[in-house]
């Protein structure tokens, strides 16, 4: 499962609903009955969508999306907010805090489709946008990357798994996860061929002094980062 969606909402019959209904469409979930308890699981890793019921307990869901909003780290999560009523939902497209809403009660057939929609819309690595980050800029229509004059010489794979990190960074990959969405096959892939392309990676990066922004997270995968590293999750470590 490669699509981490946190589901927050308080009534735990609907949450369970929802877990189960995006379960059998191969969706992996997360659960919080309230923003605290979200806060929590995304500030462990980034997950990416979330569903947001409008009426939580304390935090309301608008000013628990506001939150994320107003976060360099969380800003670019998908949000679709889950609301009572049609005027609720109105007023979430008015305040521009989410991606997309569903009006209670919903089918789970609408609702898979709705946050299909929204990934594909959503999902950055996919496209042909340039991507740069603090000097180093990945151009997907010249399939290149450089850092200011320098060109960094890339393999495909290399520059694959690097226009997924930069368009997915501050979160934590499994070496299954990234077999997932870089290579597309992980049945056929030994895990350990991720470190071998990671390693070439970072070493193509050390020539522009951006190596460093791969870290190793010991016993769950890599990350790629361009903010300081947690000091008690993350170590980068030689392979
Ligand atoms: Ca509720």
């Amino acid at each position: 499962m490669f699509v981490r969606i946190l589901i927050v909402e308080d009534e735990p019959a609907v949450r369970e609903l929802i877990t189960y209904n995006l379960q059998q469409s191969g969706y992996d979930t997360v659960q919080a009955e309230d923003a605290e308890k979200a806060m929590m699981i995304i500030n462990e890793a980034l997950p990416d969508l979330i569903l947001l019921d409008w009426m939580l307990p304390k935090m309301s869901g608008v000013e628990f999306a506001r939150t994320l909003r107003r976060q360099d780290r969380t800003r670019g999560i998908p949000i679709i907010m889950l609301t009572a009523r049609t005027e609720e939902a109105d007023k979430v497209m008015g305040l521009d805090i989410a991606d997309d809403y569903m009006t209670k009660p919903f089918s789970p057939r609408e609702l898979v489709a709705r946050i299909n929609a929204v990934l594909r819309r959503l999902a950055p690595e996919a496209s042909d946008q340039v991507v740069e980050l603090d000097g180093l800029k990945l151009e997907p229509s010249k399939h290149q990357v450089t850092a200011g004059n320098n060109k960094v010489e890339l393999g495909p794979t290399e520059y694959k798994l690097l226009h997924f990190l930069m368009t997915h960074t501050e979160r934590v990959y499994t070496r299954s996860q990234l077999l997932d969405r870089v290579w597309g096959d992980h049945v056929f892939v030994e895990e350990r061929t991720i470190d071998v392309h990671i390693r070439r990676l970072r070493k193509a990066l050390e020539s522009v002094g951006k190596d460093e922004w791969i870290q190793t997270v010991r016993g769950a995968g890599y990350r790629f980062s361009v903010v300081a590293p947690l000091a008690d999750d993350a170590a980068k470590t030689s392979l």
